[in-house]
């Protein structure tokens, strides 16, 4: 690493993901932090991001409005509704983006594309450096397995989890679905409740969520054919990896031509 010190806006600062963001960029001499910015009426609003998120004050407050700058990065894991917001003001301020948030609509991925046409944009469903190596294992072991073995996920998350199957869930089945020139959408299955339904047909590709206490995330990819079973799986045991995975992805895209890209370009994997 260089002494070049990137300066960093976290959106979603009260966050469980904003508080660690908020500690991992104050523990470091690589960023410093530049603003932090949670809901407009919530609690938090005028507080020191620092003891907010449970250390030193830095002497930052915590603001309700982004007002990016393109000197800064801007590190956003808050709510899927705040994010066409969030991507407007980014490219209008020139400022890179760096994008948590899951759960995102179609339109917003659409306007995510367009805004990547003037500014860097990281977004990624889970900024872990294993499983974005598991997305590329996945996509190599279906590759070589062929479709003719079932595969099949389990993901399990904390009980505030709002959105399911997880980001993550649907990236590892896109990967599976697409070394086998499958299109997701045909083959994804998420319930299988009822008397009357189908067995499992040829090709698909499911996925169970289970959510309870406060696991930080855990997949598991099966591959299962008739004689042997090959199962693939992450675990993370604490959401500093997500930020500090997001931190590098922030100073991996200062000064980036524009762009959307993920973190498997962050670690440099290249396309398979
Ligand atoms: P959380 O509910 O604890 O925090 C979300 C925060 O966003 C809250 O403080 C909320 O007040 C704030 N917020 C809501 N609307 C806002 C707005 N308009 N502007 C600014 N802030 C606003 O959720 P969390 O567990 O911290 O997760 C946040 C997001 O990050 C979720 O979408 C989650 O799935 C995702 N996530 C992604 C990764 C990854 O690696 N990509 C890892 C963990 C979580």
């Amino acid at each position: 690493m260089n002494d070049h010190i990137t300066p960093i806006v976290i959106v979603g600062a009260r966050g469980r993901m904003g508080k660690v963001l908020i500690r991992e960029v104050i523990a470091s001499d690589n960023y410093v932090l530049l603003g932090a910015v949670d809901r407009s009426g919530g609690p938090g609003i005028g507080q020191d991001a620092g003891r907010l998120a449970g250390t030193v004050e830095v002497g930052v407050l915590v603001e309700d409005e982004l007002m990016p700058r393109r000197s800064a990065v801007v590190v956003d894991f808050s709510l899927p509704q705040a994010t066409e917001a969030n991507i407007r003001r980014c490219r209008d301020a020139g400022a890179p983006l760096i994008l948590g948030t899951t759960g995102l609509e179609a339109s917003t991925r659409a306007m995510l594309a367009e805004a990547a046409r003037e500014i860097p944009i990281v977004s990624d469903a889970n900024f872990s450096v294993g499983i974005t190596l598991l997305a590329r294992l996945a996509a190599l072991a279906a590759r070589a397995l062929g479709d003719s073995w079932d595969a099949e996920i389990i993901e399990i998350h904390h009980k505030h989890k709002r959105d399911a199957p997880s980001g993550t869930a649907l990236r590892l089945a896109k990967s599976v679905a697409k070394a086998t020139g499958r299109n997701l959408a045909d083959v994804i299955r998420t319930d299988r409740s009822g008397t009357a339904a189908e067995p499992r047909s040829d090709g698909e590709i499911g996925i169970a969520a289970i959510r309870g206490g406060d696991s930080v995330g855990e997949h598991q990819l099966l591959f299962l054919a008739d004689g042997e079973r090959l199962e693939l799986g992450h675990r993370a045991h604490d959401r500093a990896i997500f930020a500090r995975g997001a931190l590098r992805a922030a100073r991996w895209a200062e000064g980036r031509a524009p762009g959307l890209y993920d973190m498997a370009d962050v670690l440099g994997l290249g396309a398979l």
